[in-house]
């Protein structure tokens, strides 16, 4: 593919070169450095500090062959920054981080994290480096602080600090909230400007590591073509069709370095990694430990819910639920789901058509801040993210509330929408109802969902 590629490119370039002469050979279009009065040391800090921060939200992929791969990849591409944007106190180095949604970002400083739904979705090892080398290129032209200078003209760094990096940190906490996954919130959101820089500067070092630079434009298609469009590096990212042909311009300009060409089966093999399973260990999204561990992940290939419904009493409340739905009782509450719709994976419970209901004791001062917490403790550290916020329901009189969340079964694969409802008992505890079904069947699922909640009967009436 190398070879192809050089060909064309070296046609195009005489064609290119005779329009342009008399510009000197592989010329490139020059990428100048910004105003920034932030020393290199300081981006080291500051991209310390925020990659603590992040670290302590994000789900670190526990999987060293994987981390080594990417590694590999990353320090292939810094090797390949050229003289005059590498600053020696920048220390590169690349985590893998277990998230499903299609996304990368940088630090200033050098440390860069790879969400595993990055390698999944690349079709080469090459797609994956064009993003990282464009992330690279953030850091290499300092964009961040430069960003951070422009903005904020007389602020002081520990000011900036102090504030959480101004840009990383409150952010940041946002993300947790929303269960940490939505990375793109806590990216820096650059120019059109400091995107088309880092897309050149990423297309020079793709070829000097033995990329074809047109695969960092190829990537933007990749994505698109996978929905990436959603909360990922794609909506961080615009402006696709602009850039795919700015890349692919520049690119004829570049030679690559056919010597440092990469071997094209270390990508496969980092994907069979990735779905033979040591990374969804710690997935905890819709599983639940300890409950009866029904042999085997489930199908997701369910009955239709009956529409005979069976009470069951739990004490402090009673519901009823479809005849062909059977429940599960473990730590995290009562399961209601059909044959099929629970099983297990690295010995959690997994469900992909089910309910969950349960209480849980509240310190906190009102529902309001109940709700919170609940919410925050079980989307924290899982892929869930919230589609909107809170809206009002009823449950047995009392006033709820309802919250829907994405997500991605860890068993199937598929989309899913897990719905959160909850309200205060009179203990003060929080009771709650979680109904999760695939998206496709979310339609279906909805009147059985309903029925259900419509169902619950407190007993805990004064
Ligand atoms: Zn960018």
């Amino acid at each position: 593919m190398h070879h192809r590629t050089r060909a064309k490119g070296l046609l195009l370039f005489v064609l290119v070169a005779v329009a342009i002469l008399p510009r000197a050979i592989f010329a490139q279009t020059p990428i100048k450095l910004h105003g920034n009065k932030y020393k290199p040391e300081d981006d080291v800090k500051l991209g310390r500090e925020a990659a603590a921060q992040a670290e302590q939200k994000l789900q670190l992929l526990g999987d060293p062959q994987l981390n080594a791969y990417v590694q590999r990849v990353g320090q292939r591409l810094v090797a390949a920054i050229p003289p005059e944007f590498q600053h020696q106190e920048f220390q590169y180095y690349f985590k893998v981080v277990n998230a499903k949604e299609i996304n990368a970002f940088a630090l200033p400083g050098g440390p860069m994290y790879v969400n595993t739904g990055m390698i999944a979705a690349a079709k080469t090892e090459a797609e994956m480096a064009g993003v990282m080398a464009h992330e690279i290129s953030h850091v290499a032209l300092r964009h961040g602080t430069a960003q951070v200078t422009k903005a904020q003209k007389y602020d002081t760094f520990s000011q900036i600090l102090g504030m959480g990096g101004a840009v990383l940190g409150g952010p940041i906490g946002t993300a947790a909230q929303l269960g940490a996954q939505g990375m793109g919130v806590y990216l820096l959101k650059f120019s059109r400007e400091y995107e088309s820089e880092a897309d050149l500067l990423g297309a020079r070092i793709m070829a000097t590591a033995g990329y074809d630079p047109r695969d960092l434009a190829n990537m933007f298609k990749t994505i698109e073509s996978q929905g990436g469009g959603e909360g990922g590096w794609f909506s961080s990212h615009p402006s696709a069709k602009d850039r795919y042909a700015k890349i692919n311009k520049e690119a004829e300009l570049l030679k690559v370095n056919t010597a440092a060409a990469p071997d094209a089966n270390d990508l496969v093999a980092a994907k069979q990694r990735l779905s033979g399973g040591p990374m969804t260990a710690n997935n905890q999204g819709t599983a639940v430990g300890n409950a009866a561990n029904p042999a085997g992940p489930p199908s997701g290939r369910v009955e239709k819910p009956s529409s005979r419904y069976v009470p069951y009493d739990k004490g402090v409340f009673s519901v009823s639920v479809p005849e062909n739905w059977k429940p599960l009782e473990g730590q995290n509450g009562l399961w209601f789901a059909p044959a099929g719709g629970a099983g297990s994976v690295n010995g959690q419970t997994v469900f992909t058509h089910a309910v969950n209901l349960g209480a849980v004791r509240s310190a906190a001062k009102d529902p309001q801040q109940a709700t919170d917490e609940f919410i925050k403790s079980i989307t924290q550290g899982s892929d869930l993210r919230a589609r909107g916020g809170y809206q009002r329901v009823d449950v047995n009189g009392r006033p709820g509330q309802i919250i829907t969340f994405d997500n991605v079964n860890e068993a199937t694969g598929q989309p899913e929408l897990v719905n959160i409802i909850t309200t205060q008992l009179r203990s003060g505890d929080l009771f709650y109802m979680i109904a999760v079904s695939p998206r496709d069947d979310y339609q279906s699922y909805h009147p059985t969902f309903a029925e259900i909640l419509r169902s619950i009967r407190f007993k805990d009436q004064d």
